[in-house]
């Protein structure tokens, strides 16, 4: 803050809380104790009134940080936004009168540690100026020329954005060009209707906005959003263009049916896969291979190599609805035929379920059963359920393999055999970890991130980023995030996947898809630009500052970055890809020599939050827990426990951080030292299900926590002072317990002994 801070306190009795805590004392807390020169009550805040009378202060000059002391940090943020002026929130009403006895002296004391922890927060934090230098590009960049990347391109240039549109074939389309007709996505969802990729593609060569290049392939990418330089290859030619975010549409491939022996694939011409069969019908051909017959009677088997862990563990989606169309396709062809879809599980959701029973109207036959063998006479022996026994089909005239989705996460056309395989059963930590030029040997790489380990071989955007040239492919080889809450998202800033890539989709998925990703690379570029983070801390100005002065270039940072947000120079020093940072904070809690802060985040602010609070001694007979929660999961955890009147335990303090990645030990030892008798962290769930905003928070948290452990044994304090608990968002009526469970052993260990010293 280049200005002299400030602050001015306001105090709300609304939602229960004047009834809860003596709303005068806590003035006196903020005034008297505190020194802070302006305080307010007022009996609803959050009011025309009351949001009035802080304005009046922002504006008059006396105030520059409002201190407001309310309800929690996670609402009321449109209300109490306020230009220009930092705003800095204290929890009364979810996280002390909603969880707390009304007019307890525990009560009290726990509002008023969380007004002098806001006041301390205020004085060491300071408001961000963002880096906003330099030119910033605003085209994107879309990867993929079938239906999701020009549809991806379509919305772009409609929102007034140009696209440089790149396809590594002979034309645009995707497989989708080659259907003949597709399954409804339009009211009343019974009929196929025609393809309309054709349209798509007429409509993307008459967009001024878009460039298309065609046989060509990216072959380099370097940069963040807003600035990055890409490398494109056409024809042994090489052009460098710049854009400022980028969407992969990659797509898909047909599971390789030369896998599927045991279904009977290459025994006979007669038995083919679902692609095939698409093919004869977009040529009006429907033959058998063998004799040049139409088929009379014909078997479609469901889920041929899909749901099975020994090809593709999981539901490619789209086969039970293209088995449909199929075989409404051969109906209408020749109403006499004869059309069984044998399934295990047919899945045909929302309005496929139409679909589906036109089928049966038009009686196609559905048999419920698992195919156990096809043998090269196109005898299907099937386990049948109903039945209970084995029953063999004869006679059959085309067997149809309903084959699913591979995603072409990585390029097909330079991957080994042996990544792909590896990818398909999703054994990617197997693979052999990518030597990134300059880096191996580097700084010590936490088991946490282990599953960054990424195939060898062809690379989509050959990123030169220090995590190597793939964008992170996670379950069964599919490039999604898996962060519950950021579809399209990876965990390379400013780049999204959309469609078939990003899981298995039909074409009406697939548009909508590309469009959500679109939406999400404007906004990186718009955000990189305003110098904002995206999501999930969206807007926030700060970005981490590195004092160089002390950096030992331990590359501590580097290497745990979960973005790739940081590089090194040549120097050896790290330098800040300040587009790419989400501003998790896992950099500065990496950091051994604590040179890396936020303007409005930083160690030394959560330290003196921690110190700020008044810790009872030890004949009071009150303990002090301290909690660091994670500001995506754990708080609204705990404010939910609020709303639904859940209690909490009235000895523990929160301190709200970015990602539990973002701790640094110096905050435990800190408290300990004042005599807090334990210390929590809770943080998000870890796991494949990446539920972390920030990818591998809670993991780094514990392997740092093994660290705390032997400091612990130094000071000849119990391990089991420190505890870190994993919850998800939905845990509000667990998280009480947890915290109680947590006090209750810390009373059994007995005080803290370095308290009152
Ligand atoms: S704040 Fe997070 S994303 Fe940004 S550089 Fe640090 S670790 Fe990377
Ligand atoms: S972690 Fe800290 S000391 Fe190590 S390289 Fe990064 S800034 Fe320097």
């Amino acid at each position: 803050m280049g200005e002299q801070r400030k602050p001015g306190v306001y105090l709300c009795r609304g939602c229960g809380i004047g009834g809860a805590v003596d709303v005068g004392k806590l003035e006196a807390v903020a005034a008297k104790e505190q020194k802070v020169p302006l305080c307010r009550q007022h009996d609803c805040l959050c009011s025309d009134e009351g949001v009035a009378l802080i304005r009046q202060d922002l504006e008059a000059g006396t105030v520059n940080q409002a201190i407001i002391a309310a309800c929690s940090p996670r609402v009321m943020t449109d209300r109490f936004h306020f230009d220009r002026a930092q705003v800095i929130r204290a929890n009364l009403r979810e996280q002390v009168a909603w969880t707390q006895p009304a007019g307890d002296e525990n009560t009290q004391m726990l509002a008023a540690d969380n007004v002098r922890m806001a006041i301390a927060q205020a004085a060491n934090t300071t408001a961000p100026e963002p880096l906003t230098a330099g030119e910033f590009n605003q085209r994107i960049l879309v990867v993929g020329g079938g239906v999701s990347g020009m549809t991806a391109a379509m919305e772009a240039a409609a929102t007034g954005y140009d696209v440089l549109l790149i396809e590594r074939s002979e034309a645009l389309g995707g497989w989708a060009r080659r259907w003949s007709r597709r399954m409804p996505h339009r009211p009343p969802y019974r009929d196929l209707q025609p393809n309309g990729t054709e349209a798509l593609m007429a409509r993307v060569a008459l967009e001024p906005r878009i460039t298309v290049m065609t046989n060509a392939t990216v072959s380099r990418t370097e940069g963040m959003p807003g600035r990055f330089s890409i490398q494109v290859t056409q024809a042994g030619a090489t052009r460098t263009e710049q854009v400022g975010a980028i969407v992969v549409a990659t797509g898909w491939r047909p599971y390789d049916p030369a896998k599927l022996g045991h279904l009977g694939y290459g025994a006979s011409p007669d038995i083919v896969t679902n692609v095939e069969l698409e093919a004869m019908l977009a040529r009006g051909d429907l033959k058998r291979a063998s004799d040049g017959k139409a088929p009379k009677l014909v078997a479609f088997i469901q889920c041929a190599g899909s749901r099975d862990p020994a090809h593709l563990p999981y539901c490619s989606s789209i086969c039970c609805g293209v088995s449909i169309k199929h075989a409404l396709q051969i109906k209408a062809a020749d109403p006499s035929a004869s059309v069984y879809i044998i399934y295990d599980e047919l899945r045909t959701p929302g309005t496929a379920e139409e679909f589906y029973r036109q089928a049966q109207r038009q009686g196609v036959i559905f048999q419920k059963g698992k195919v156990k063998s096809v043998g090269a006479d196109l005898t299907v022996l099937v386990d049948d359920e109903l039945l209970g026994m084995e029953v063999p089909m004869a006679g059959l005239d085309l067997v149809v393999l309903a084959t699913g989705m591979v995603p072409n996460a990585t390029d097909v056309e330079a991957k080994t055999i042996e990544a792909e395989q590896a990818l398909l059963t999703g054994d990617i930590n197997a693979l052999a970890p990518i030597a990134v030029a300059g880096y191996a040997g580097a700084a010590p790489k936490p088991a946490a991130l282990a599953a960054e380990t990424l195939p060898p071989g062809g690379s989509i955007l050959n990123l030169q980023y220090r995590q190597g040239p793939h964008l992170p492919i996670l379950a069964d080889g599919f490039a999604d995030s898996h962060f519950i809450c950021f579809p399209y998202e990876t965990r390379r800033s400013g780049i999204y996947t959309c469609g078939p890539v990003r899981r298995p989709m039909d074409i009406a998925e697939a548009r909508e898809d590309a469009t959500g990703a679109v939406m999400k690379a404007i906004q990186a570029i718009r955000n990189a630009k305003a110098g904002a983070s995206v999501h999930p801390r969206v807007g926030d100005l700060s970005y981490p500052k590195i004092g160089l002065d002390i950096c030992t270039k331990c590359r501590r940072c580097t290497v745990e970055c979960p973005f790739g947000a940081i590089d090194e120079a040549a120097d050896g020093y790290p330098i800040v890809n300040t587009t790419r940072c989400r501003r998790c904070g896992t950099c500065m809690g990496a950091c051994p020599v604590r040179t890396i802060s936020f303007d409005n985040y930083s160690v030394q602010m959560v330290s003196e939050m921690i110190k700020s609070v008044e810790v009872p001694d030890e004949f009071a007979n009150k303990p002090r827990l301290l909690l660091l929660a994670c500001e995506n999961d754990a708080y609204p955890a705990l404010d939910m426990a609020g709303v639904n009147r859940h209690p909490l335990n009235t000895y523990v303090r929160t301190v709200p951080v970015r990602c539990l990645g973002s701790v640094s030990a110096m905050w435990v030892s800190t408290a300990l030292e004042k005599g807090y008798d334990g210390v929590m962290l809770m943080g998000c769930k870890s796991g494949d299900d990446y539920q972390c905003h920030f990818v591998k928070g809670s993991g780094i948290a514990r392997e740092r926590l093994e660290k705390i452990g032997e400091t612990l044994k130094r000071m000849a304090l119990e391990q089991d002072r420190v505890r870190l608990e994993e919850v998800s968002i939905a845990d509000s009526g667990r998280v009480g317990g947890l915290l109680q469970g947590f006090t209750d052993r810390i009373v059994k260990l007995g005080l803290n002994p370095f308290k009152g010293f």
